[in-house]
């Protein structure tokens, strides 16, 4: 079945905006997507009829919030189709989760001399704390090559995992050339050498399916807002034997079992990893996205993409002196590029008058640009929400910002 987008379009309140006296093109959900209705008003809902703090009221508000909040975490790890709900720990992004592996994982398991293999088109977020652990730690960071289309090259990845490797973390999905790469492989490369793997998947569970248990993955990092839900909510998924490994992360209430001056016991997983009253509205919001996103079907969305991102290839290579960056076979909807005479920063600005929002600048992955030999370029990332009429609106306001700067 298709997807009916005139009638999703009506069920984002934003998207009937207007902007500079145009109508709303908004071309920016890979830094964060616009909210459905049922989202908005299932966060509103509860702070208006069910709002109390969860895992600590015998009343009968904080008993249905927590089943509320707990039947969330049901629905992810469905949804993500992990094993068990205890897998599935809330944070706030998928910066904090990364943030969390490296911090407790990581601690015990990283030695002076030890290797982290990343990527080179890795975000910031899954860059700098492996940085920030091999400095504490004495370990040393290696980087896989990628080739001048934005593909990963698996040799020389393969070529990196030696004695010394404990982990490899990379992207499911490029923020900033849209390159999917194939997890399940890497893995598989990893763990044939008892190697650690920790995948951010920031860009691919708004745009795909994704199967944790398929992909075999240790750890899945992934941000609720990207994926049509509030900000504040995010998910680290792990392998329940290895997060029950694990040193907690903060200390705090709700992480313990028991707590005296000369000692505390820690919860069972995933409470062990959630200190203190987490971001509840926004967990509740994420759930209402994720039934959303299920009754639209990840298959039909990655399809509808997929057929845009088509389309807003070939239009774009329309306008002179464009230069498309990342043209990976497999492609997520994301389309960087440079126009030869305009900074990424002043196209963004000159869109901005014609009411399209999109992204300039270095899309926190600042080795990536370096690679490719740009201090910057300008994004635009598709959902489902988004039509034809949306791309062919960037062109030809792309096509006006030439003559400007021609
Ligand atoms: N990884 C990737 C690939 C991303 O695109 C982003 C967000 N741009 C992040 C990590 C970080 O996400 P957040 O800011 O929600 O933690």
């Amino acid at each position: 079945m298709s997807l009916d987008v005139e009638k999703i379009r009506a069920e984002f309140p934003i998207l009937a905006s207007e902007m500079r006296g145009r109508p709303l093109t908004y071309l920016d959900s890979a830094a964060s997507a616009q909210k459905p209705r049922v989202v908005i008003d299932a966060m509103s809902d509860f702070y208006a009829a069910h709002y109390a703090n969860i895992h600590r009221g015998v009343y009968q508000l904080s008993s249905e919030a927590t089943v509320e909040y707990e039947a969330v975490r049901a629905r992810v790890a469905r949804f993500i189709g992990a094993r068990d709900p205890r897998e599935i720990v809330f944070v706030r992004n998928a910066t904090e989760a990364i943030n969390l592996v490296a911090r407790t994982w990581g601690e015990e398991n990283i030695a002076p001399g030890d290797e982290i293999v990343l990527t080179m088109m890795e975000h910031h977020a899954n860059i700098v704390p492996w940085q920030m652990l091999a400095s504490r730690r004495g370990a040393s960071i290696r980087v896989a090559e990628i080739d001048d289309s934005g593909v990963l090259d698996l040799d020389d990845l393969e070529r990196l995992l030696g004695p010394r490797t404990k982990l490899v973390a990379f992207a499911h999905v490029s923020n900033a050339l849209g390159t999917i790469n194939p997890v399940a492989e890497i893995v598989s490369l990893a763990r044939e050498r008892g190697i650690v793997t920790l995948v951010d998947g920031a860009q691919a569970v708004p745009h795909q399916p994704v199967d944790v248990a398929t992909l075999d993955c240790d750890f899945y990092a992934f941000s609720g807002h990207k994926v049509f839900g509030p900000s504040g909510a995010g998910v680290l998924h792990g392998r329940l034997e290895r997060l029950e490994a694990m040193p907690p992360f903060l200390g705090g209430g709700d992480m313990i079992e028991s707590v005296s001056f000369e000692d505390t016991t820690f919860a069972q997983v995933p409470q062990k990893f959630e200190a203190g009253t987490p971001d509840i509205a926004s967990i509740i919001g994420f759930g209402a996205a994720i039934d959303y996103l299920e009754e639209l079907g990840m298959n039909e969305i990655s399809a509808y993409e997929h057929g845009l991102l088509l389309y807003a290839t070939e239009r774009l290579e329309e306008v002179p002196g464009l230069r498309i960056l990342g043209d990976a076979k497999e492609k997520a909807a994301v389309l960087s590029f440079v126009l030869d005479d305009a900074h990424p920063h002043d196209i963004g600005t000159v869109l901005d008058a014609e009411g399209i929002a999109i992204r300039a600048g270095h899309h926190c992955a600042q080795p990536l640009m370096k690679r490719m030999g740009v201090p910057a370029t300008a994004r635009a990332s598709l959902a489902f929400y988004n039509t034809r009429d949306d791309v062919d609106r960037l062109v030809d306001a792309l096509i006006k910002t030439t003559k400007l700067f021609a």
